[in-house]
């Protein structure tokens, strides 16, 4: 299907929008890197429209109209979220609260209810900003994430995915299909935080996402992962490293969380400086241990 989309601000394209997988893969294949994908939006027509984002005469394939990409479902070991899920789907699934609750956390944290409208889980991570809010809950769950392609498939970890800022590991006629969350153990601790300039409707400074297990008043596992202070989101392995198996005091959350500052490595913008991230990555990694550890802190 072709047809052609055209606005003042918007620059004419070629606009097709299949509504089966195999079809949208066969046109990737065929068009290869002269191509670009669309799904909600919310990312790429701002850019677009800031004149940021030119694609000459590429067209555009649209992966909205796809339903067998929208769908959450729980298996015995995972929940597999279809790449086109709206993060409002998400954000209001009964399975999502109950086993990924730090996940719905995040989204009610993102843009407005109109933007969890229309934007897409997919479209989040596949636009591969350091800031993607979706970015550290899913790291610290060790999601997965399925890509096809005409040749075939292939599931890596999320943590291999993001290459860079607005860069991923995506080849050529691939798309993002499926997000895999295994089912956490009912144990231990979560806590999502995020630092914008306003509480709602704004991009992130920094999030920190965290999962602790205590036993023994041991640390016994730990997961962190920040958003906003490197050039993709994180995991912040060596704070993890340090803290593992060390008795829960607050002088070992306090030094722990200042090994992240050496972890990070953000850059000054418009929303914040350099500086000022590595100040708030230790105060919000803390402020989150703590508050995994002792729930309501
Ligand atoms: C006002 C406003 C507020 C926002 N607030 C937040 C916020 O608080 N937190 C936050 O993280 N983001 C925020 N965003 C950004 C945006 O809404 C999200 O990143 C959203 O999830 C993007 O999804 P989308 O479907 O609209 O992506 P699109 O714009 O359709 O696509 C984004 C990128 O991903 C690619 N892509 C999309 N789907 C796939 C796929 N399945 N396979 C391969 N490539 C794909 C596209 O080619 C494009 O490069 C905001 C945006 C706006 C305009």
């Amino acid at each position: 299907m072709k047809s052609f989309v055209g606005s003042r601000a918007i620059p004419e394209m070629e606009y097709h929008r299949p509504k089966e997988l195999m079809v949208a893969l066969t046109l990737l294949q065929e068009l290869k890197d002269s191509c670009k994908l669309i799904a909600g939006g919310t990312d790429l027509l701002p850019a677009f429209r800031r004149g940021t984002l030119s694609l000459g005469s590429r067209p555009i394939v649209d992966l909205s109209f796809i339903k067998e990409l929208d769908y959450i479902k729980k298996e015995k070991e995972q929940i597999r979220i279809g790449a086109v899920t709206h993060l409002s789907d998400l954000e209001g699934s009964a399975i999502i609260r109950k086993y990924a609750p730090i996940l719905a956390d995040a989204l009610r944290h993102m843009g407005s209810p109109q933007i969890r409208n229309q934007g897409t889980i997919g479209g989040n991570l596949c636009n591969a900003s350091p800031a993607a809010d979706t970015a550290p809950p899913l790291l610290i769950l060790e999601a997965r994430v399925l890509l096809k392609s005409v040749e075939g498939q292939r599931v890596i970890s999320l943590d291999q995915f993001f290459l860079g800022p607005g860069m991923t590991i995506l080849a050529p006629g691939e798309i993002l299909t499926e997000i895999q969350i295994p089912i956490p153990k009912d144990e231990g601790g979560f806590c999502f935080l995020k630092l914008g300039r306003r509480n709602a409707f704004t991009l992130s400074i920094i999030s920190v996402a965290a999962w602790v297990k205590v036993k023994e008043e041991t640390f016994q596992g730990i997961r962190i992962a920040l958003g906003a202070v490197a050039p993709t989101p994180m995991r912040a392995l060596k704070t993890e490293k340090y803290i593992e198996g060390q008795r829960v005091t607050e002088k070992t959350i306090d030094s722990g969380a200042k090994v992240v500052s050496s972890e990070v490595q953000p850059i000054s913008d418009v929303r914040a400086s350099a500086d000022y991230r590595k100040d708030m990555s230790y105060i919000l990694t803390r402020r989150a241990i703590l508050s995994c550890v002792t729930p309501g802190k």
